[in-house]
């Protein structure tokens, strides 16, 4: 098949994942070091994880920590933590290897500051993050304030909100963002909330690398006639940029795998990008490349 290949230049790990990834690698390649925990999936994406389980990199959930033995490293991955976690492994008496994303650090920090300020002297307020309910790293800013915020995934949680009353707009508000959700959504979210208060401090907390890369893929899956998002299925990251590709070029397939390819998605002449989120591997990429080209 006559087929022009591109992979986008802009896809691939994010900054955080790329530091966590080394960090892992670094602790299993030293002497002695054959397992290493990491408390949740270090990467969403199912073809890196099992590369690294192979160099003895096991992921677990909250619930096993208290079967791991003393002693044991334990990674904290990009997404962060709530302070509970610390606790519960120092009382472990766990070894830990934390790679919370510095980004994702600051946003922890800038939340703790919001909540104290909205309570300082007496004074109430809200807090509301823009994220995917349960998602890690929403779980490790909830954390930081005990709780005491209200997660919005989309418009239509906002309106239901508003309508049940839960969004107090005759106190203090402040928003925060995941750092991984889409610009485009946050910013209509500030907006209907700017409707019903003048009272709103926005916290525009996307990370930079993601907020870029949005707009770069748009361009690209534009400049294309058929487009391959490659993406674990996990990935929160993964569903927002597959989406804005869909947007841009009906003709996008979102797969895990060069496997997943199916022949009769392309027509001759088809310039092809391939793209993916910030937890595919560049490696991932090069072999959709690959077998798009053995078509
Ligand atoms: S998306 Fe940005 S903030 Fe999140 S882990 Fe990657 S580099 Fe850090």
């Amino acid at each position: 098949m006559d087929l022009t290949v591109e992979i986008d230049r802009h896809s691939g790990f994010c900054g955080g994942v790329i530091r966590a990834i080394g960090k892992a690698e670094e602790y299993l390649s030293s002497e002695g070091q054959d397992r290493l925990y990491s408390l949740g999936a270090i990467v969403h994406n199912e073809a890196e994880l099992d590369r690294l389980g192979r160099q003895g990199l096991v992921t677990v959930g909250s619930d096993d920590l208290e079967r791991l033995k003393p002693g044991s490293t334990l990674l904290i991955r990009a997404h962060g933590e709530p302070p509970e976690t610390y606790r519960k492994a120092d009382g472990k008496g766990l070894r830990l290897i934390d790679c919370t994303c510095p980004v994702v650090l600051k946003l922890q920090e800038s939340i703790r500051e919001a909540y104290l300020r909205l309570h300082e002297n007496g004074r109430s307020g809200q807090l509301l993050i823009f994220g995917k309910i349960g998602h890690a790293e929403v779980l490790g800013l909830l954390g930081q304030v005990g709780g005491d915020a209200l997660v919005v995934e989309n418009d239509e949680m906002l309106e239901s909100m508003i309508r049940e009353g839960r969004i107090d707009f005759s106190e203090p508000l402040e928003i925060f963002s995941q750092t991984t959700k889409s610009p485009d959504g946050f910013a209509a979210i500030c907006d209907r909330l700017r409707a019903h208060t003048d009272r709103l401090v926005i916290h525009n907390t996307i990370c930079s690398q993601v907020a870029t890369r949005h707009e770069k893929l748009s361009r690209f899956a534009g400049e294309h006639d058929l487009l391959l998002f490659v993406s674990g299925k996990a990935s929160s990251n993964g569903k927002v940029l597959s989406q804005l590709c869909l947007k841009e070029n009906p003709r996008t397939h979102v797969i895990g795998s060069p496997g997943e390819i199916r022949r009769e998605w392309f027509r001759e002449g088809d310039r092809v990008g391939i793209c993916g989120a910030t937890s595919t591997p560049k490696w991932l990429l090069e072999e959709v490349a690959e077998a798009v080209r053995n078509l």
